[in-house]
């Protein structure tokens, strides 16, 4: 019984209302059918050693009469109540599900979703993660109402920049995780750019405050057979290296090592002279990562 509803849960059976009634209607005809077998069998023998008051005609259609009345309104009746128990149970995990899945400030999906589904994507898709810059001196200057203030209206930018496909979810503090589907890379690299400008050039009004805001991001493709992981590390080094390099900026994976970016990391002390592959060390470095 316990394993037959939870398998009823599982499967939503019981999600919609209607659903309870033919359940009742069936389990009441089930419980008619099943005594008017149980009379055909048991009544003539009973007759036959003549143990019963009346005729086996009479007692027969008295048992299905009966029958009807009693076994199949208290059966149909206890499998509404049944029924319901159900439904309402049914519900509740589903909303629980849903709250487990869900960032509870955003309204976004949270790192566990997204993590799911990232794992379901294999091709033709990019992950973005994007970084708001400054934020601590945000909720310094604004107050902490404000910066989740501005958490919620990145989210609404976010939610609504990408198309339905997409996944958009908060990572976590001021991160925000996009895989972002459709052809080609270029179109995809394109969009997330313009979410940058987008974002940079108006000012978020929350809370009663004005707050200039930049966001920064990193890009990494996902390639069939491309493990996940390292998607998501390449991603984030190359969010890291926006941050080096400046903020209010994308890099995409290929553009890590770019050579004008690796002076820029040497003009700032991030780099060595001569050695590409400084870096993302010196980047390491100036954030502690
Ligand atoms: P960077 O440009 O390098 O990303 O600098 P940053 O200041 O944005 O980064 P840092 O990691 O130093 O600071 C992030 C801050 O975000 C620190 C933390 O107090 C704040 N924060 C994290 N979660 C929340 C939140 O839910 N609401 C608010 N208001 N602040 C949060
Ligand atoms: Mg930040
Ligand atoms: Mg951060």
């Amino acid at each position: 019984m316990k394993n037959w509803m939870m398998l009823q849960m599982g499967l939503g059976n019981f999600q919609h209302r209607g659903t309870i009634f033919s359940f009742a209607l069936k389990m009441s005809f089930s419980a008619i059918i099943l005594s008017a077998v149980i009379m055909l069998i048991v009544l003539p023998p009973l007759s036959f050693f003549d143990l019963l008051p009346l005729s086996l005609a009479h007692s027969l259609s008295l048992g299905i009469v009966f029958s009807w009345l009693f076994g199949g309104a208290a059966c149909g009746l206890l499998s509404l109540i049944a029924g319901f128990a159900l439904h309402h149970l049914t519900i509740s995990r589903a909303e629980f599900e849903k709250l487990s899945r869900t960032d509870m400030l955003s309204g976004l999906l949270n790192r566990r979703a997204f993590t799911e589904a990232l794992a379901t994507v294999e091709a033709d898709a990019s992950l973005v993660i994007f970084d708001v810059d400054r934020f601590k001196a945000i909720n310094d200057r604004f107050g902490h109402a404000c910066g989740d203030a501005v958490i919620i209206a990145i989210s609404a930018i976010l939610a609504t920049a990408f198309n339905d496909s997409s996944v958009v979810a908060r990572l976590g503090g001021e991160e925000f995780g996009v895989i972002v589907t459709g052809f080609p890379l270029a179109a995809r690299l394109e969009r997330v750019e313009q979410v940058k400008t987008q974002i940079a050039c108006q000012p978020i009004t929350a809370d009663g405050c004005t707050v200039p805001i930049t966001i920064s991001a990193g890009i990494a493709d996902l390639e069939p057979g491309r493990n996940k992981e390292a998607v998501y590390a390449s991603a984030d080094k190359a969010l890291y290296l926006a941050k080096a390099l400046g903020r209010n900026r994308v890099v995409h994976e290929s553009e890590g090592l770019h050579h004008a970016w690796h002076s820029r990391l040497v003009e700032n002390g991030l780099a060595v002279q001569g050695d590409d592959d400084t870096g993302y060390d010196g980047a390491q470095r100036a954030y502690g990562i």
